[in-house]
């Protein structure tokens, strides 16, 4: 209740900043876990269209709702997908080869030993997280078109990147609308589109991952995908320590790296989701490493000791809200 509340008001403010002259048609969704809030400028009939789309995927992709088309896959170990389904999949394995495995849908097993997919959180003996490394293996899914097959104890999980694929679908959309302008929060991943009536950029807030209902700074863009993962979205404690929601796949164990929170911008929703959450799992070294490589997205990381890191797209775009001091660097 307490996370839905700051996350309506995380949302409001999001639509306060983005202050437009013009009134937008609005609307607040609970679907894949979260709350999303939608504002769209210039076709109220859009809203209808990205909602049904939210709860198609959502039943689609879930990996915990039993009557998923994912739920059934890892239950069945084969199946012929949806183009939805089939498309985040195989764009989800694409980018674990890319990542070396930091971002892995074949994780699943391990958070549900954790506990995350279904919500009785529990620390795994050593044993257990040890005798299911061995599942976590991208490359044991195959792919034939829509034909899926998975081996014995192998699932997936797309909540990495669900949110992120859902933007891409609800900027198409918006394209064929009449559509002017929109900024969709679907639960952390933001899809800005289009402009506000005056012709001016959309400004979101960045989660202050030690208070996230504040923002510690925010961005000015349009038609790009603004995805945020951190430790402080899902996480339970237990002996005084935190467990957080992001797995090290290589490990089995949460991702303990002195990272607070990851932003990703890019063009593409899914690649921006599926990024944070890699670059999360990478650390700082990781980061900087896949982003001399690739250099095809921007990205703002907070560390623990109080240093901000940014890519060089992300000082024109980025101002930092008052009250907040960083050490910055660059990635
Ligand atoms: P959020 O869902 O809070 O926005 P993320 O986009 O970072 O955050 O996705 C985290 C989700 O991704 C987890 O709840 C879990 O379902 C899944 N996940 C966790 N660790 C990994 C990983 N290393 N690779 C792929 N998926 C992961
Ligand atoms: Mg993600």
């Amino acid at each position: 209740m307490k996370k839905i509340v700051s996350l309506v008001l995380c949302a409001a403010l999001v639509w306060m900043l983005s202050g437009c002259d013009e009134l937008p048609a609005e609307r607040t969704v609970t679907a894949m876990d979260t709350v999303m809030s939608m504002r769209v400028f210039g076709d109220d009939g859009t809203l209808d269209d990205i909602t049904s789309l939210i709860h198609t995927l959502d039943a689609s992709l879930s990996a915990v709702d039993e009557d998923s088309e994912i739920a059934a896959l890892n239950r069945d170990k084969a199946a012929l997908l949806s183009d939805d389904a089939a498309a985040v999949l195989s764009r989800t394995l694409d980018i674990a080869h890319r990542t070396d495995g930091a971002l892995d849908p074949t994780v699943c097993p391990l958070m549900n030993a954790w506990g995350f997919l279904g919500g009785a959180y529990r620390v795994p003996s050593s044993e257990e997280i040890e005798s299911l490394l061995p599942l976590v293996d991208a490359s044991a899914v195959k792919m034939d078109g829509a034909a899926v097959s998975l081996p014995k104890g192998v699932s997936v999980d797309l909540g990495a990147v669900a949110k992120g694929y859902l933007a891409d679908r609800a900027k198409a959309i918006l394209s064929d609308s009449a559509a002017s302008g929109a900024v969709l929060n679907l639960g952390g991943t933001i899809l800005t589109y289009g402009s506000k009536s005056d012709g001016s950029l959309w400004k979101v807030g960045v989660a202050d991952p030690e208070h996230p209902t504040a923002y510690f700074g925010y961005l000015t863009c349009t038609d790009r995908v603004i995805a945020t993962s951190g430790g402080y979205e899902r996480y339970f404690e237990e002996d005084g320590r935190r467990y957080i929601h992001i797995l090290d796949p290589s490990t089995g164990y949460p991702v303990d790296n002195h990272l607070l929170s990851v932003t990703v911008v890019a063009d593409d929703g899914l690649y921006a989701d599926a990024l944070s959450t890699a670059l999360f799992v990478m650390g700082i070294d990781g980061a900087a490493a896949y982003y001399d490589r690739y250099g095809d997205f921007d990205c703002i990381i907070l560390c623990d000791d109080g240093t901000m890191y940014m890519t060089d797209g992300v000082s024109d775009i980025f101002s930092l809200a008052d009250g907040y001091e960083y050490t910055i660097q660059q990635l």
